[in-house]
């Protein structure tokens, strides 16, 4: 039920913002770029959120990935619950570390050891310190509209919310780090192999996102994540997946099963938490080795491998596996995208649709999106229109053109149909 009455968000968010910075944690979240003042939610279960006006919403953001099980799944809910009452925190070793660090390397045939941090931007940053320190080598290359969290490295043509507010940098950043940073074009493997050139054996890493989700989601072109494996293998030069988004999303295996590439290095995050805070990396034995107390690279953190995150992430992770949940949620994701293509086909309208699996984002564009180029020819004032009424048509999709939709496992069939109805609708009310 949508009573379209955002009343009540209108007044946290004014009390908010007196005493938190834009009245956000996460810049996203302000929904500037969409032109509306913030909602703030008060509950969700299974694929619905409601919020505190009482609106209920078909939810395709979860959480920005996490919840691939939907919202208050009972069995994570369970699992939580019997943790919680052992103690939340010790800052010492438990079993369920264990028992998630060994279920990600049985899954994840590239990653030997594996540890856990507090977030994606841990992981990345932490995998960029230890792929710095194993080479003894300071530059990397990262694609243009790639996300990677806020680590100083990384914001520099990032994707997320610096796309969607137009930053190209950040201030803070100091130029040296800047200049360790070199930019290629994904997609475009010449672009890397010019940057190889003209930086002989200065170049720790290369990261990317296998499938780009922060930019809007755009898959690797055929032999473009081969071409950079082969080309890594034969520069030396580490290559990290940044799977934060894809692990345990595109399949079990991320995208480096679903496209074969194992890269040395992974960082994940959002799904291996069941929306508790917790990232990882990990990777060949010989580069994680490295990491102290074994090695000489330094890495900590009070609240890692924290019992109630492990078990949240160890559950899902679990339920995942065992369920084999992905030809269910393949179908569910292709039904959405042959709807919403149908509707544009009626409408007339020729709008550019990319999906992996149940990662997919509809650019206003007619323009085909492969890289960040053509994901900025999008109308993002269109965008923004068909975003209010999507929200007004009961269906919350996240405030920026350039993010992904995530279905989960608890959208229905109903849900997808509901949707499609009220992409029609929407996309009708812009003509
Ligand atoms: C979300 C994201 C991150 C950062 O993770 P946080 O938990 O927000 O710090 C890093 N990389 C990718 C690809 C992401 O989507």
């Amino acid at each position: 039920m949508l009573n379209s009455n955002f009343e009540k968000s209108s007044t946290y968010f004014t009390r908010a913002r007196k005493v938190i910075p834009g009245g956000v944690n996460s810049p996203v979240r302000a929904f500037r770029s969409v032109g509306m003042n913030p909602l703030y939610i008060q509950r969700g279960k299974g694929s619905r959120i409601f919020d505190v006006d009482g609106n209920e919403y078909i939810d395709y953001v979860c959480s920005w990935g996490p919840l691939i099980l939907g919202h208050a799944d009972p069995r994570i809910l369970k699992r939580l619950t019997e943790y919680a009452h052992l103690g939340t925190s010790f800052g010492a070793n438990t079993e369920i570390e264990i028992k998630m660090a060994e279920l990600i390397t049985q899954i994840y045939p590239s990653i030997e050891l594996v540890r856990m941090v507090n977030s994606g931007t841990e992981a990345t940053m932490s995998a960029l310190r230890l792929a710095r320190g194993y080479t003894g080598k300071s530059k990397i290359i990262k694609f243009e509209g790639c996300y990677h969290g806020h680590g100083d490295s990384f914001l520099i043509k990032a994707g997320s919310g610096l796309l969607t507010f137009g930053i190209p940098g950040s201030p803070g950043v100091t130029e040296h780090t800047a200049q360790d940073t070199l930019i290629a074009r994904f997609n475009d493997i010449e672009s890397v192999e010019k940057l190889v050139d003209s930086n002989k054996s200065e170049i720790a890493a290369i990261i990317l996102e296998p499938i780009m989700g922060n930019a809007g989601v755009i898959p690797p072109r055929r032999n473009f994540l081969k071409d950079l494996r082969d080309l890594t293998k034969a520069e030396n030069i580490i290559l990290i997946f940044d799977e934060v988004i894809t692990g345990f999303r595109v399949a079990l295996g991320g995208a480096q099963e679903l496209y074969g590439i194992d890269p040395d290095i992974t960082c994940l995050g959002k799904i291996i938490g069941g929306g508790l805070p917790v990232g990882a990396f990990g990777g060949k034995r010989k580069y994680m080795e490295q990491l102290a107390p074994e090695g000489p690279v330094y890495q900590a953190g009070t609240l890692s491998g924290n019992p109630l995150a492990m078990a949240a992430g160890y559950e899902t992770l679990s339920v995942l596996r065992k369920d084999n949940i992905y030809p269910a949620l393949e179908k569910k994701s292709k039904l959405l995208e042959e709807g919403f293509k149908e509707n544009m086909k009626k409408l007339h309208l020729n709008f550019s649709l990319n999906r992996v699996g149940s990662m997919m984002s509809l650019f206003f564009t007619d323009q085909k999106v492969h890289d960040f180029n053509t994901a900025v020819t999008s109308n993002t004032k269109l965008f923004s229109m068909y975003f209010q009424k999507m929200l007004e048509n009961g269906i919350y999709i996240a405030p920026s053109q350039f993010e992904a939709s995530f279905v989960s496992t608890a959208h229905d069939h109903k849900d997808i149909e509901k949707t499609i109805e009220a992409n029609y609708l929407s996309l009708r009310g812009l003509l």
